[in-house]
């Protein structure tokens, strides 16, 4: 008889998951509240269009790549991306702009031009280091199920050398991208991406300069968004035999003996199985929602220690005044406010960075007529479970954000019903006990990163997956923690 899995959502760490224990001959069971699989990986539909409401930037096509290898497929025959030739199109009020590439020397000469040559060698330098540290990295501590600093700190000695030292994650991300950029737009630039683990770059440490180099390895659109890739990894796990079971909230985890035998849905049916992993937020563990016999599986964790929410705003509208990409940021004056506003103060600064997400702009020109569809975000704290957002509030953050696009030159009109607004509060209803946190607890501190809870919890048979347990948040990265569980159960059960 086939051993049995039950595993309580069908994000992306939940779909990893699936996918690899139906492959190794499991019989699984996917039961997810939402009706359709993807989790974050969600569209907003918008009058008659569907607009992507979550993850945008695909990268570490390899993590893809090697999940559906193993099961026999191949990712770019069931899902059609499209290789972005820039990274991104940044903009600052003074009316400046600045293009990122792929290529490096296409990138140093944009930055030469836009800065200075002093500011280009400094990005060189910035690529060799977040290269050094990606690579030493990846396999010390991404795919490592349960890395330790010691264990870590030994392999990145033994396989790095000296050149290990160049790590220095005693220093803040703000504090090392002083010692490259004297520019502060461009500090401010590559500041932005401790945001993508939802962290501040005051307070997370210099490592995180390997997301900048994930980045520049490739960033790719996929063709109906990140809900086409969700829903083919799904296919991908049916194929293997997976059942998933949408509208299906799990309301408590069963345990017998301290041993995790199934769920019970809230519907009053109960599933038995020989392991559960877990797909939402770990806090919702510690904070009871899946019953008292498992509360204690994963150490609690303080709200304080929440990463960055977010508001976002799904428009269908038309723009002017700015030649968009698919990825755009406009960046305020004050890039330190705005993390010591919502980490510190608890709100959204005056003048909010913002992220616009121009859909139907792959690769330059418009691949539509008529109207676009935009997702904006700014960040927001995560306090979706004690605040909650009425429309006059949305409304002036959207006028704060909207004032800081204008300075970059862009203007948007629209029909306020072609607007949907989702806030730290909506955020919080979607993935319980999260507060609205997108990204599980903030990278902030030296060992923040090992504080993260592994796959294997305190309570025997019950793992977890996804963007709140190791080795982090974004897409790439869950899909490897649910890898990370299949592997370990496989290995327990052997
Ligand atoms: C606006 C936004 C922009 C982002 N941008 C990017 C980006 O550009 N690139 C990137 O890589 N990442 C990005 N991220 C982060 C990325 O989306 C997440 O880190 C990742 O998708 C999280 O996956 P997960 O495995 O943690 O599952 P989640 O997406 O958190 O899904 C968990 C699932 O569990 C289900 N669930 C929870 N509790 C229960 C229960 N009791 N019963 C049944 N089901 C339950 C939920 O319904 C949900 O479907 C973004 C996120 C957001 C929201």
């Amino acid at each position: 008889m086939s051993k049995t899995a039950v595993i309580i959502g069908a994000g992306a760490g939940g779909l990893s998951a699936a996918v690899d224990l139906a492959v190794a001959g499991w019989q699984v069971d996917v039961f997810d509240s939402n009706s359709e699989p993807g989790g974050k990986m969600h569209q907003r539909q918008v009058g008659d269009v569907s607009i992507n409401g979550g993850p945008t930037v695909f990268t570490m096509h390899w993590v893809f790549d090697e999940l559906f290898k193993r099961a026999g497929a191949k990712l770019d025959s069931r899902v059609r991306l499209t290789e972005s030739k820039r990274l991104a199109r940044h903009a600052w009020a003074d009316g400046s702009h600045l293009d990122l590439f792929h290529d490096m020397d296409q990138s140093a000469a944009a930055i030469a031009h836009f800065s200075d040559d002093q500011n280009a060698e400094g990005y060189r330098r910035f690529c060799a280091h977040g290269e050094l540290v990606h690579d030493l990295l990846r396999d010390n501590f991404m795919a490592t199920a349960q890395p330790s600093p010691i264990r870590l700190g030994y392999r990145l000695l033994r396989d790095g050398g000296l050149n290990a030292l160049a790590v220095a994650p005693h220093k803040t991300l703000w504090q090392a991208l002083g010692h490259y950029f004297t520019d502060p737009r461009l500090r401010q630039l590559y500041g932005r991406y401790a945001t993508y683990v939802g962290s501040s770059p005051l307070s997370t440490p210099s490592t995180l300069m390997l997301v900048a180099h994930v980045e520049r390895q490739g960033v790719w659109c996929v063709d109906g968004g990140m809900r086409a890739l969700a829903q083919s990894i799904a296919e991908l796990g049916e194929e293997h035999g997976a059942k998933f079971h949408f509208n299906s909230h799990v309301a408590t985890v069963d345990c017998t003996n301290g041993h995790a035998t199934g769920v019970t849905l809230t519907s009053g049916e109960s599933v038995s199985a020989d392991v559960v992993i877990f797909n939402g937020d770990a806090a919702a563990l510690s904070d009871g929602l899946l019953g008292t016999a498992v509360s204690r599986s994963v150490p609690t964790r303080a709200p304080s220690a929440r990463g960055l929410s977010a508001i976002t705003w799904c428009i269908n509208g038309s723009t002017s005044g700015f030649d968009l990409d698919y990825h755009n940021v406009f960046f305020a004056d004050d890039y330190q406010k705005e993390f010591t506003s919502i980490f510190e103060e608890g709100r959204i600064c005056a003048e909010p960075t913002v992220y616009v997400c121009a859909q139907d702009r792959v690769n330059g020109g418009l691949t539509r007529a008529g109207d676009e569809r935009l997702l904006l975000l700014i960040n927001a704290p995560a306090h979706g479970d004690r605040t909650t957002w009425t429309s006059d509030d949305l409304r002036q953050q959207r006028e704060k954000a909207f004032r800081v696009l204008a300075r970059g030159g862009l203007s948007i009109d629209f029909q306020e019903e072609a607007c949907l607004a989702t806030a730290p509060y909506d955020w919080n209803e979607r993935f319980p006990a999260s507060g609205g946190s997108l990204y599980g607890a903030a990278s902030h501190g030296m060992f923040s990163s090992f504080s993260r809870p592994s796959a294997k919890t305190q309570i025997q048979g019950l793992y977890l997956a996804g963007g709140s347990a190791h080795p982090g948040p974004g897409v790439p990265m869950a899909t490897l923690s649910g890898s990370l569980a299949a592997r370990q159960i496989l290995g327990d059960a052997a």
